[in-house]
């Protein structure tokens, strides 16, 4: 079987691709076939620029993070999986020896590997080896589907946790792409009264009003910060979570925020931006960052399980793996509607 591999900028193709030294399965290692992989904003960039920052794609690489499938072989000191059981996977492994690692702060150790991001080769194949311990099993209900979305739902769950979330809070979200819809969904979970949610698309704030307590805000024609401090009698949000990486957006990020608020930057900015600290002053508001996630992939599971998260409505399209170059052209156009596009390995 084929995988997805980056040959270079715009260039993409389906062909064997052998990566035997990755395939050498340790003790502590599990080998999983590949069922559903979502396409994520950063695949889809490499795949239209050839890098991000310092990652940029020298030599092909496979394309693809978000992944669910089945267990098929396991190491020989592996004692919480066996074959078959169905899983989803935290892509990237840490050194277990790092001081951020030690420290509990994995998802920050530099020197983490992670799939799909230059030089380490994405899941769209047929199998992986992977660490017992970033391997996750499933409960019988939650779909490969709804699995292959633990890894952006984690990014969420990861920045409501980092934001402190209260019962009753009221937050905003800028961006109702896939990331800012699933950090909606974790706000709501966390307990937040209410959510906003900012974007210039229509049918994307429309899709994010059936997600539950969320109130659509289309910056094209409204202002956010007078839309939000008219709803909340001029007092504001609890937090704000940038998931937009829009400059503009960053720079009136303070205007909706409540005095002591939180602001959780999650979305990628890939210049500097403006930072109002006067705005920040006044409020003594917190502000936080967010690189990935870590220790979070267990919770999504059990939030999927229990139906705390529904995540299925954000699964707009899903493509069979023979039509993966034609799915990435798609999600380089940017459809107006699609939120998450996932593409289902043979089986
Ligand atoms: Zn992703």
């Amino acid at each position: 079987m084929k995988s997805l591999v980056l040959e270079e900028k715009m260039k993409l193709s389906l062909r064997d691709f052998p990566i035997e030294r990755e395939e050498v399965l340790g003790v502590r290692d599990v080998r999983i076939k590949l069922h559903t992989v979502g396409i994520c904003g950063s695949d889809v960039h490499y795949y239209t620029h050839g890098g991000a920052g310092i990652f940029q794609v020298k030599a092909p690489m496979i394309l693809g993070h978000e992944a669910s499938g089945i267990v098929v072989e396991t190491g020989a000191e592996v004692t919480s999986l066996k074959v078959g059981d169905r899983v989803c996977m935290e892509p990237g492994i840490p050194d277990p020896n790092s001081r951020a690692t030690r420290m509990g702060l994995y998802n920050v150790d530099p020197a983490v590997r992670f799939w799909a991001t230059p030089p380490i080769h994405g899941v769209l194949r047929p199998t992986v080896v992977h660490p017992e311990n970033f391997t996750f099993k499933l409960s019988d209900n939650v779909s490969f589907a709804e699995a292959a979305m633990v890894e952006p739902l984690a990014v969420g769950v990861h920045a409501a946790t980092k934001a402190q979330v209260k019962p009753g809070d009221v937050a905003l979200v800028m961006g109702a792409g896939p990331i800012g819809l699933v950090t909606a969904l974790s706000a709501l979970a966390a307990g937040c009264a209410r959510v906003f949610v900012s974007d210039i698309d229509d049918t994307k704030l429309e899709l994010a009003a059936k997600l539950g307590a969320i109130t659509p805000i289309n910056v094209a024609r409204q202002d956010v910060a007078k839309e939000i401090l008219a709803a909340t009698d001029g007092w504001g949000v609890e937090i704000v979570f940038e998931c937009s990486g829009s400059p503009r957006a960053a720079e009136g990020i303070f205007d909706p925020l409540c005095p002591a608020g939180r602001v959780v930057f999650i979305g990628v900015q890939m210049h500097d931006i403006n930072y109002d600290v006067g705005k920040a002053m006044v409020r003594e508001a917190r502000v936080e960052h967010v690189f990935r996630y870590a220790h979070v992939f267990p919770r999504c599971v059990a939030m999927l399980s229990s139906g705390a998260i529904d995540v299925k409505p954000l699964i707009t399209r899903t493509f069979e793996f023979e039509d993966s170059v034609r799915a990435f052209e798609i999600a380089a156009s940017a459809p107006k509607g699609e939120v998450k596009m996932q593409i289902a390995l043979p089986q």
